[in-house]
């Protein structure tokens, strides 16, 4: 064992080692000698001790007025802002993606955590006019309860704060696991919330595998509200568990994102948008761009500008500033991108560049593999169908715009789309169309803001959403109120006809 850092679970405002007695490493995927940490491999009853000190926390936190849990928000976000670069330094060397990418996942949690302050005064509901007499009508929100949070990899502290935030300020307490890879930038973030106020047991963090906790986190009694982010295959079963005992579950999946590029595009832009959105966090991202749809008339001319842009793209250490692509998470990843590289080659895609792992030199330390483009992509293809979550882009041909939302809307998910025109009757029809949770009119499919409705339709998500106030009904429930100070009986419907 090496002689890093030791990293325990949060419960109950300490940090415990876990009752398995067994720890894992956390390597950066840039240099997998370099262990980041080492953390707890917990087990069940870890999880129950989490979730029972989140019971017993949620008593006062449920009744501490919404606006002082604001207050104690504003102090966590601007402490994250106060230590942005080291938290974002960590964050390369947790999960690999470029330092500039990390300072945005960090100041994503900083926007969040400052929206979500803001509501403490806020958390509005309604009044309106009673139809009888004498009588008052409001509604109110309510907090739930426990909140388990099972949170993916490749937004290791953006997506943590995006369900931590809006659960906290709705008067919820908190357990989350983080994924396996990423459990350093969840702990950085619980550290500040422990030292700007959160009082103990309102969050706890319990590290380990998803398969090992998922079953704990999700079917204890005292769970009210389950968010999870990561797989369809996972969200599916996690779905079917809260359905038991009908807890709130809300799921944000996976992505398959196509950028439309229509003839008349400014065709620099366009170009532009594709590599940021194919390649950007080494396309590890639920919103990167895997699919193009391109007009017949400029696919060759677009897909020789994308050729050239991408293999001048710089990969390697995202710690480097020079650096514009990093590596992939670990060993599975790359091979699962490799293994899609093969499967396009093989249905009969053109490879036009890419399409191998980067070796030699500081390549061999880490997971890195070409930025990759597959051009003639047909709708029966498997990298046309499936999510890679990695660097491979494929480019398909369209002959109109209907074609092209035909093709875009041809698939099981429902995240992110965009498309690239001057023609703003193109681009409202298709904003219109596309059957997405998100849709860019030229710009990429990447590249969300907090205050906005954040998720997707179909197998992407359950209909619930992130981010903004939308974030807020997942967190509570209406109560709707009626106070009648007639000093009779009033009977809805009956007296008052
Ligand atoms: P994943 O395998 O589904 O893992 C996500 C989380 O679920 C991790 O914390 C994981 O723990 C946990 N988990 C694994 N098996 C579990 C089980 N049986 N029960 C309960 N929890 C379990 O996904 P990933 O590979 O980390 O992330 C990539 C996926 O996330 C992609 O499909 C991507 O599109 C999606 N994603 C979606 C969004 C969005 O907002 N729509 C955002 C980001 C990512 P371990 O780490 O211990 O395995
Ligand atoms: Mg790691």
């Amino acid at each position: 064992m090496s002689d890093s850092k030791v990293f325990k679970n949060f419960i109950n405002g300490e940090w415990v080692q876990s009752k398995s007695g067994q720890t894992y490493e956390n390597r950066n995927p840039a240099d997998k000698n370099e262990v980041v940490g080492v953390f707890q491999k917990s087990n069940a009853a870890d999880v129950k001790m989490a979730v029972d000190a989140a019971s017993e926390a949620y008593k006062k936190w449920r009744l501490y007025p919404a606006p002082k849990r604001g207050e104690i928000l504003y102090k966590i976000a601007q402490r994250l802002l106060a230590d942005k670069e080291s938290l974002s330094q960590q964050m390369t060397r947790e999960m690999g993606k470029v330092i500039n990418e990390t300072r945005g996942d960090t100041q994503e949690a900083i926007d969040m955590t400052f929206y979500m302050a803001g509501e403490g005064r806020r958390l509005f509901g309604m009044t309106t006019p009673s139809e009888m007499l004498n009588k008052f009508d409001m509604t109110i929100r309510q907090p739930l309860g426990v909140c388990s949070f099972i949170t993916p990899w490749n937004f290791p502290m953006a997506i943590p704060s995006w369900k931590m935030m809006p659960a906290l300020i709705c008067g919820n307490t908190v357990v989350i696991k983080p994924a396996t890879e990423t459990p350093l930038s969840v702990a950085n973030l619980i550290q500040v919330c422990h030292e700007e106020g959160i009082p103990p047991g309102v969050v706890n963090m319990v590290t380990g595998s998803g398969s090992a906790l998922g079953d704990p986190l999700i079917n204890n009694p005292a769970v009210r509200v389950v968010s999870f982010t990561g797989s369809t295959e996972v969200g599916r079963k996690i779905s079917q568990a809260c359905a038991t005992d009908f807890k709130h579950c809300s799921l944000e999946m996976g992505g398959k994102n196509v950028q439309i590029v229509m003839d008349d595009a400014d065709l620099d832009l366009a170009v532009h948008g594709a590599l940021w959105g194919a390649f950007g966090t080494t396309g590890q991202r639920c919103t990167a761009t895997s699919r193009i749809v391109c007009h017949k008339d400029i696919v060759g001319k677009f897909t020789s500008m994308m050729i050239e842009r991408a293999r001048s793209l710089k990969v390697g250490n995202g710690l480097d500033a020079s650096i514009e692509m990093g590596p992939c998470i670990n060993q599975g990843q790359l091979d699962t991108v490799l293994s899609y590289i093969e499967i396009g080659k093989k249905d009969g895609a053109k490879l036009v560049t890419g399409g191998e792992r980067l070796t030699g030199g500081d390549y061999d330390k880490g997971f890195f593999v070409q930025p990759t483009i597959f051009g003639e992509v047909t709708q029966s293809m498997r990298i046309w169908r499936e999510e890679i979550f990695g660097p491979v882009l494929g480019i398909a041909v369209c002959n109109d715009l209907a074609e092209a939302i035909k093709m875009a809307n041809d698939t099981s998910y429902g995240l992110s789309a965009s498309i690239y025109t001057r023609d703003i009757n193109k681009a409202y029809t298709a904003m219109r169309d596309v059957y997405t949770g998100i849709f860019y009119v030229n710009a990429p499919t990447i590249g969300a803001e907090t205050h906005l409705p954040f998720g997707g339709t179909k197998e992407t998500g359950n209909g619930h959403r992130e981010a903004s106030t939308a974030a807020l009904d997942v967190f509570s429930e209406w109560k709707s109120v009626y106070v009648d100070f007639s000093g009779s009986l009033q009977r809805a419907q009956i007296d008052n006809q």
